[in-house]
Formats: structure tokens, C-alpha cells, sequence
């Protein structure tokens, strides 16, 4: 059952934070927040921060944040419904069945009932129809038996325009809606997956939502029409997103819970080979790279997540995205040791055991990183070994956790043979270089300044934080939480520069309270509410009109130099520039002018909105 969304914000509004989390950590009233000791990680100093007011909690420590909702959710391990009966117990607050959630529901069961039955159409075909024989003959060579088959109710889509549209008889709206199909241009239902091998896709629960489909490899499945790329996937639908599906996790759930490990590969032969394998625990996305919903997911069932990726597909994995899924999922991601070359699917046929050995041998991200470069280096010269450490260390440095960095500034040194004090310094080089992103607390002192003890469990603060020349924007984004009416007419997007800040400042100014904005933002990039979590337990220490004036200072430099470096490289538009450039440098310089200052400020912002605005057509 859901919970209507105003329930949800009366449970919440009726639920005093501080009495809650009280239960289980004790919190000292400090200003206008309460401190205490994280009841989620193990602390000697209090770095567990709430702010009653606006009911969110958030940890300097191990940077979870969230509500009241969350704090029962993550404390008594039950989801998001549960959580929200509990504290509506407690509260006293009545829930009702939402009736638009309902009627959602009665849009998706057809759809589901739909889908049902074209997973089991297509199986029969495959299981018994003759003009199946060629696929049949496909799949048999790929080692798929008859009990495979069924196993994966994999199917068969004829070569033909709406065979299935015929056997399904539905309205156009369901068979749209269930990606099943579509409507062509004379107004006929037509299939949308022809002469291809089908996978059908299960949610969780085992309710099929999508197909995907495979042509067969020779012409021999199909005389020539609508083949189309080799694989091909359900659209986007009310029962199916990509982005939050992952093929295979309806049969491998059992073995991930059982084993805590869940193995990510990348398509549907590959998952079926590690079933095979005797791996019963493997997933694939579908059509997408694993992104951030695809661990929210994850997280629900392991701790531990292999990448069964080919080494090359598995070395472009963004590094910085591998470290904070880490960080904001608590999940360690490893790498399995692939022959190179080699796919799950082929190994599973060849050598069964080798892919066994490859996840049970899986290494850490990091790991996997610095001996991918050291191992295509030529460590022979002193040169050659000098070249692969800065290029190791340029892996190294993208790690968050000095603890976990410094072993492999030690292996670095060990295979480069390099004193591990002189890479020590190279390495806090590369990490000042701007490309480089700094990945310590700026809060904190500099990098080279030891953690105390107790922080051996601490790990870098969202990006947002680490760098001080951040810090105006997050002085901006405080006061807007906090003192919206000082701040919130004299700020644009425009103003910030980093990315998290300025998708943070959109939320709060899309949104009519705090509340709403952390909410949306929930959804579209958790990052973004955990910022906004952050700064309302953090108190406003600068003031406004300083604030505002910085800004506004840093961004018109920025946009002047960019505007100057446009002209350099078109000489001819010199003239038509010569008169901004000019006007900008002088509000520039009535920034500094107390009485003139704000209308300097004004024009400098207006001028900044139509930049951007001019861009974006
Ligand atoms: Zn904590």
C-alpha cells in the first residue's frame, strides 16, 4: 500500500525529531540545533547534528542525513511504509488509502496482465512453433537446453508485422503503454519486436515488465526486414524504467541475500552464463549504464557488488561515481579479474571454472585501477617506472579515504620502486591540480594534516565542501535555507559555478519549503538533499549583503574572461564587444563603492541572467 503524500507530511509534521532520535543517541541542545553521537557509525566526538525546527538530522561523519521518516526507516531497518505507520503510530496521525494511488494502480493491471501474456505467446513460440527452429538451433548452440530456456521463459517474436498484436486483442492505449507495440501510420496495431529471441525483464517480485530482444546472429532468422541493431529493449513505460530495472535480480535475489555479493554484467547471455556457472547471482542492466538508482536498489539485498564487466568496459567506469555510490550506499564495488577479452558468456561455455575464479579473485575498484596502469607500463627504466607511478598515483588520489589511499601509494612504490615519501608528495601535487577535483574536507585543514583517530570510518564531505573557493556559494545556499527573505530575490543559478550548488539552489527555489525541495530532489539526485540537509543543521556565519556581493564578483570575473577569451580567438567581434567588456569592468569596480555598490551589483546580475539565457537558445 502507499501512503498519500499529505499523510506523509502530517506524519512527519506532528513527529518531534529530537524526542525520536533520542531514543536511541543522546543529543545536547547547541544553538539552535542538538549534537550527539552518530547512532549510525561508531564515534568518540559528536558529529551527529539536528535541526529540530525544520525536522532533518545529518552527520558530519559519516554524512547520512535525513528525516524523521528516514532516521525510523535506516534505525529499524523496515521501508519507507512501514516507517512512516510506525511514526504515525506514535503520533496519533490516522492514514488513509490514497485514492490517485489507486487508480495508478488500476492503469498499470492491464499492463501487467498484458505483458504476462506476451512473455508466455512468445515462449510457446519458441518452445514449440516451427518457423521457431532457427532460434531454437541458435540457443542450443549457445549451450541453452530446453530447461533454460524455461527457466528464463525466453521466447521467440516471429518474423512477421503484428502477430502478436492479433493474439493480444487489446486496446491501442495497452498495447502502447506496455511497449508491446504500436499504432503505424494507417492506423494498425504492429508488434514492436519482430524475428528476435526474447528475454523477458521481471521486477523484483517476478512480474514481467519489458522484453528484450536479440536477432539472431545469421540471416538464417530472419529474410532481411526490420532486423535492426542486435539488441533491442522495451521503451520506457508506466510499469518499466531502465534506469531502476536490473535483468535478473527476480531470480538472483535469494543468492545475493544468501551471499551478500551481487554480480553486475552487461547483458542478458552474460547473467544466464553465471547462472550456469553455478553463480546464481548475477545482473545486467538493461540498455543503460549502472547509475545511481540501479544502487538503491542494490543495497536493499548486498553489501558487495562485482563489476563482471570486460576490463576495458570496467577501467572507464567513472571512478568519482564507483567512490560515492560507495560512500552514499555503503556497498564496496570490486572488479573481477576477466581474462581480457573475454566476456561472462564465452568464459561460461570455455571454462566455467576461470569465471568462477574471476569473481571469487574480484579486486577493489581502486586495486583493479592502479594494476590495470601498472601492468600495461614498462617498468624496465627508470623513466618508464617513473611514468607509471605518476599515472598510478592519478588513480590513487581519486580515492576519498587517505587510509585506503596510502597502502596503494605503498604498492606503488614497492612495484615502481620509488622511495613511498617522495610519492607521498607527488601524489598531494597531483591531487592540487585543478583537473584533479580536491577530495578532503577544505573544513577540515589541509590533506596533509592526519585524521584523528576517531575518524578512521570518515569519509570525504560531498564535493560541494572540499574546495574553499565553494565556500560563497554555500555561505548563499545557508542563508537561503535558513534566511530566504534576505537572500532569495538577489540570487540566480547563474551565481554558482559547481554543479551540486547550483542544482542545490534550483531546488530550493523551485520549491515552496525546505521540505519540498529536499523531496524533489530525493529523486533526482540524492546528493543534492543531502547538501540541503547539510546546510539546514549548519548556521548562516556571513552576512548577506557580503554574500551576495561575492558572488556576483566571482561569476562577472568569470563570464568577463570567458567574453575575453572569445574575442581572442574571433578577432572581428572586438568592436561589438569592446562596450560590455568596458561596462562590466566598471560595475566591477562600483562593487567596491558602498553607496553604488547594489545597483552595481544589479546590473552585473542582470547582465549575467541574459548571458545565460542567450546561451541556452
Ligand atoms: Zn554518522
Amino acid at each position: 500500500m502507499a501512503i498519500p503524500e499529505e499523510d506523509v507530511a502530517r506524519v512527519r509534521a506532528s513527529t518531534d525529531i529530537v524526542a525520536l532520535i533520542s531514543e536511541h543517541a543522546a543529543l545536547k541542545r547547541q544553538g539552535t540545533r542538538w549534537v550527539g553521537l552518530c547512532p549510525f557509525h561508531q564515534e568518540k566526538t559528536p558529529s551527529f547534528s539536528v535541526n529540530a525546527e525544520m525536522g532533518v538530522f545529518h552527520c558530519f561523519g559519516c554524512q547520512r542525513s535525513g528525516d524523521a521518516i528516514t532516521f525510523v526507516r535506516d534505525v529499524e531497518h523496515v521501508d519507507f511504509v512501514e516507517a512512516v505507520r510506525r511514526l504515525a503510530d506514535r503520533a496519533g496521525v490516522t492514514i488513509t488509502e490514497d485514492v490517485a494511488v489507486s487508480a495508478e494502480r488500476q492503469r498499470r493491471a492491464p499492463l501487467y496482465d498484458v505483458m504476462a501474456k506476451a512473455v508466455d505467446f512468445y515462449h510457446e513460440r519458441l518452445l514449440s512453433a516451427p518457423d521457431a527452429g532457427p532460434a531454437r538451433d541458435y540457443l542450443r548452440s549457445r549451450g541453452y537446453d530446453g530447461e533454460v530456456v524455461r527457466r528464463f521463459t525466453l521466447g521467440w517474436a516471429p518474423d512477421d508485422w503484428d502477430t502478436l498484436a492479433k493474439h493480444l486483442k487489446v486496446p491501442e492505449r495497452v498495447l502502447v503503454d506496455s511497449g508491446l507495440g504500436f499504432v503505424n501510420r494507417r492506423g494498425r496495431q504492429q508488434d514492436a519486436f519482430r524475428a528476435r529471441v526474447i528475454f523477458p525483464i521481471f521486477d523484483p517480485s517476478g512480474k514481467a515488465i519489458a522484453l528484450g530482444g536479440r536477432v539472431l546472429p545469421s540471416p538464417a532468422g530472419s529474410n532481411g526486414t526490420g532486423v535492426g541493431p542486435k539488441y533491442k529493449n522495451s521503451q520506457d513505460g508506466p510499469i518499466y524504467a531502465k534506469r531502476r530495472t536490473l535483468y535478473g535480480l527476480n531470480w538472483a535475489k535469494h543468492d545475493v541475500v544468501a551471499s551478500g555479493e551481487v554480480i553486475v554484467c552487461e547483458g542478458y547471455t552474460d547473467v544466464i552464463a553465471f547462472f550456469l556457472a553455478g553463480l546464481p547471482r548475477a545482473v545486467a542492466t538493461c540498455g543503460t549504464a549502472l547509475g545511481e538508482e540501479h544502487f538503491r536498489l542494490l543495497r536493499n539485498f548486498a553489501r558487495r557488488v562485482v563489476l563482471a564487466y570486460d576490463a576495458d568496459a570496467a577501467g572507464e567506469a567513472g571512478a568519482s561515481r564507483v567512490y560515492e555510490w560507495e560512500r552514499h550506499h555503503e556497498v564496496d564495488v570490486a572488479v573481477a579479474a576477466l581474462p581480457p577479452g573475454r566476456d561472462p558468456a564465452d568464459l561460461a561455455r570455455s571454462d566455467p571454472d576461470a569465471l568462477r575464479q574471476a569473481i571469487a579473485g574480484a579486486r577493489p575498484f581502486l586495486e583493479f585501477r592502479v594494476q590495470r596502469v601498472l601492468g600495461g607500463a614498462d617498468l624496465r627504466s627508470a623513466e618508464g617506472r617513473a611514468k607509471a607511478a605518476e599515472a598510478a598515483l592519478e588513480a590513487v588520489v581519486e580515492h576519498p579515504n587517505e587510509l585506503v589511499r596510502d597502502p596503494y601509494i605503498m604498492l606503488v612504490a614497492d612495484r615502481c620502486r620509488i622511495d613511498p615519501g617522495s610519492l607521498r608528495e607527488l601524489a598531494a601535487r597531483i591531487a592540487e591540480r585543478p583537473a584533479g577535483e580536491h577530495r578532503d574536507g577544505g573544513r577540515r585543514g589541509p590533506r596533509a594534516e592526519a585524521p584523528p583517530p576517531e575518524d578512521e570510518d570518515r569519509v570525504a564531505p560531498p564535493e560541494a565542501y572540499g574546495d574553499p573557493a565553494a565556500r560563497p556559494g554555500l555561505e548563499a545556499l545557508r542563508l537561503a535555507v535558513h534566511q530566504p527573505e534576505l537572500v532569495a530575490h538577489r540570487l540566480e543559478a547563474v551565481l554558482f559555478p559547481e554543479a551540486l550548488q547550483r542544482a542545490a539552489f534550483e531546488a530550493l527555489a523551485d520549491a515552496d519549503d525546505l521540505h519540498d525541495a529536499i523531496e524533489t530532489a530525493e529523486h533526482d539526485d540524492p546528493r543534492v538533499a543531502g547538501l540541503l540537509r547539510r546546510l539546514a543543521v549548519e548556521e548562516p556565519a556571513a552576512d548577506a549583503d557580503d554574500v551576495v556581493m561575492t558572488l556576483v564578483r566571482h561569476a562577472s570575473r568569470r563570464a568577463l574572461a570567458e567574453v575575453e577569451a572569445q574575442a581572442r580567438l574571433a578577432p572581428e567581434s572586438v568592436a561589438e564587444i569592446a562596450p560590455v567588456t568596458a561596462r562590466v569592468r566598471y560595475d566591477l569596480s562600483e562593487l567596491d563603492e558602498p553607496e553604488r555598490c547594489v545597483q552595481a551589483a544589479e546590473r552585473l546580475l542582470a547582465w549575467l541572467v541574459g548571458r545565460g539565457e542567450s546561451q541556452n537558445e
